[in-house]
Parts: structure tokens; sequence; C-alpha cells
């Protein structure tokens, strides 16, 4: 029996992950899955509750789980409070606990939404990129850090430090996924001004000999930021540090049509792991059934895939959601002429009803 922790978080959280839900017990039906759930809170709903973005009882569930399936946390609500109980704290602790060092975020184009993209559907049909995230060091977890009186102003200060080993560990997952794929493997940096920077090249640099037949290269952020909307499938899989990808990898959302279309995974080195869609909280259209569900119940097939050992599970979701689409549901954010226009419940119904077939 495999456990899955429900994290449903804030905002737009509980109406997708309500609809992802409704598909894994589809997937649990069709497959005859052993798999059991539970529930637990994290973010503002769980500081609301607990004073805590991250409460003990929380992180005791998710550490006892096999896999987490989380939907998003934060809002206008939080934002004035103390900034340790903030709810992004309670995310970033929950990743830094389980040890969640690698974020996988797939851009991927479904030919149907090929018109959804800002750009022209020559530039960006057939895209399938990986951008590989390292998710728990760098310049969002160094010390010290803070916000300081210095000579009668205030003073802000973060600290960007990555050791050899945590480049090593995220530089293996990414030349083993580019194996596996394309082969082809870029790594960001901005090594030309920041020394951390100039060592994660290095580092990976001296693994390459290791995967001769993986084909490296590497550029500075701000050109992988123009080479991503210039020709986006010059790339396979893109490895970088915590800031850079976290803004390539919306940047490589956008280029798919909408951010509610794009799962992702974050995995420790047995590859258990918390997969959550790639987009926030959505405060702007919380609670009006208009969210797009896509993204969360992509992100429960990658969790049947790279947690659960289930990637016939997975391709038939994604061959669920590639139906729906095919058959013109869209919600709002990736809804063009000719389409018609669904809320977050009936496409979770919809893909739901693909699956069961
Ligand atoms: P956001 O991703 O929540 O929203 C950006 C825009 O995309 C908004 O216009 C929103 O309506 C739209 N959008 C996002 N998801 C959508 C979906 N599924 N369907 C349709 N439209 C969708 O980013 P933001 O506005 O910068 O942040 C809002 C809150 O979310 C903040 O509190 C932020 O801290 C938090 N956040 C959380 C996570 C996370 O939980 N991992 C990630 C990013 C931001």
């Amino acid at each position: 029996m495999k456990k899955i922790l429900i994290m449903a978080g804030d905002g737009i959280g509980p109406e997708i992950v309500a609809e992802a839900v409704k598909v894994l017990d589809v997937a649990k039906a069709r497959f005859g899955l052993e798999i059991e759930t539970d529930d637990a809170l994290v973010g503002g709903a769980a500081y609301d509750v607990h004073g805590d973005p991250l409460p003990e009882v929380s992180l005791e569930k998710a550490r006892a789980a096999d896999a987490i399936l989380f939907g998003s946390i934060g809002g206008p609500k939080w934002d004035q409070i103390e900034r340790d109980k903030r709810p992004e704290r309670g995310l970033l602790r929950l990743r830094s606990s389980l040890g969640l060092f690698a974020n996988l975020r797939p851009a991927i184009l479904f030919p149907q939404l090929a018109d959804a993209s800002s750009l022209k559907p020559e530039v960006v049909s057939g895209l399938d990129i990986l951008i590989v995230r390292e998710l728990t060091g760098g310049i969002y977890f160094g010390q010290p850090r803070g916000i300081r009186e210095e000579n009668g102003e205030r003073v802000g200060f973060n600290t960007d430090v990555y050791s050899e080993s945590e480049i090593r560990r995220i530089g293996k997952v990414a030349f083993e996924l580019a194996m596996a794929r394309g082969k082809r493997l870029c790594s960001v940096d901005k090594a030309n001004v920041l020394e951390v920077t100039e060592l994660w090249k290095e580092v990976i640099t001296e693994m390459a000999k290791d995967y001769p037949e993986v084909d490296v290269s590497h550029l500075y952020v701000d050109n992988a930021a123009m080479q991503l909307v210039r020709t986006p499938k010059q790339f396979d899989v893109l490895v970088t540090g915590n800031l850079f990808g976290d803004i390539l990898s919306d940047q490589a959302a956008m280029l798919t049509g909408s951010i509610g279309m794009l799962p992702s995974a974050s995995l420790d080195v047995n590859r258990k792991g918390m997969y959550e869609p790639c987009h926030g909280s959505a405060p702007d259209i919380a609670g009006q059934g208009i969210a797009n569900p896509l993204a969360t119940i992509l992100s429960l097939a990658m969790l049947l895939r790279y947690s659960l050992d289930r990637g016939d599970v997975a391709d038939a979701i994604e061959k669920a959601v590639e139906q729906v689409l095919e058959d013109g549901l869209r919600t709002a954010d990736i809804y063009t002429d000719g389409c018609r226009k669904v809320g977050t419940t009936e496409m979770g119904d919809a893909v739901a009803a693909a699956l069961r077939g």
C-alpha cells in the first residue's frame, strides 16, 4: 500500500487538487492501484489554524508519505505577517526538510494548444524541454540573509552559495535525464560575474567526462533567457541553480501558452517526491471555479511515474488530458475561439471520464 499525502494549500489550491484527486480515484479503480491518501494543512491555511505555515503534524505526515501532491500556497492575506511565518517559508522548509533537491519542470506544448502560445506556432510546436532546477541551495537558503540598518538606512542582503557536492548531486540527475531523453544538456550560469556559478560551470564540465554521449553546452543566464524565446526547440534538458531555475522555468511555462498547464516534480535521492503545478495560488481567480486544473492533474501523472513507478498509469492520464484538449475543452487561460470554455470542475470531470474510457 502506497501513501500519498494531499496538501491543497491556499487560493486555487483546494479547487485544482480536488480535480486531481478525482482523477486519482478513477486511476485507482481502473488500474487496481493500492494507494491510500491523507490530507495535511500547509501555507496560509496552516498558519490560520496552527500559527505556523508548516506545523509539525503536517511535516510528520509528509515524512511518512511515499509522495506528496501539493496545490499552491500564499496570498495577500498573509503578505504582511512576520516573515518566518509566511506561507512561502512553509514551502521552502518542506522542500529542505524532505531533502527535495531536484526540481523537474517539463515544458511540453500539446499540439492542440500551439495557438495559445504568444510565440509563433512554428517556433513552439512540438516543444519538449525539461528544466532541472536545484531546489534546496543557492540564494534562497544561503546565510547570512536579512535586512539591517546601516548608516541610517535599510540594507537588504542575501548569499548565493553552492558546494561542489550540491552541484554534483543535481548534475547527476540532469545528466541521467538527458541520457534518457535527447542526450543534450545545457547548463545555465553567470560565470562571468558570480564566483558561485563559476564553480557550477567547472563541476558540470568535469562531470561531462563521465557522460560522453551527452552533448553539453553552457549559457549565461541572460543569453539562456533570450534563446528560450528565440529558438526554444534547440534545448533538450537545461540544468541550473535555484534562482535562475525559478525564473527560466516560468519563462518556459509561457512558451506553452499557460502556466496552468505545467506540472513539476521535486525529488529526493530516493525518488520520493513532491508534485505540484508550476503556478502559484492565483488569488485573483481563487473561488471563482475557473482555474485550470490540468497542471495539477499532470503533476499527479508525474507522481505516478517517478515515485510510484507506474509510468503506464501516468501515460494514460496524459493521454486523457490530450483527449480532452482534442475534444476542444478549454479553461479561460487557454481558451481560443471555436473551443468550448469550461470551468475547473467540468475540466476535471472530463479528464476523469476520458481516463475511465
Ligand atoms: P500565480 O502563478 O499565482 O498567478 C500568476 C497569473 O497566472 C495570475 O493571473 C493567475 O490568475 C494565473 N494563473 C495561475 N495559475 C492558474 C491556473 N491554474 N489557471 C488559470 N490561471 C492561472 O503567481 P503570483 O500571482 O505571482 O502569486 C500569487 C501567490 O502565489 C503569491 O502569494 C505567491 O507567493 C504564491 N506562489 C506560490 C507558489 C507555490 O505554491 N509553489 C508558486 C508561485 C507563487
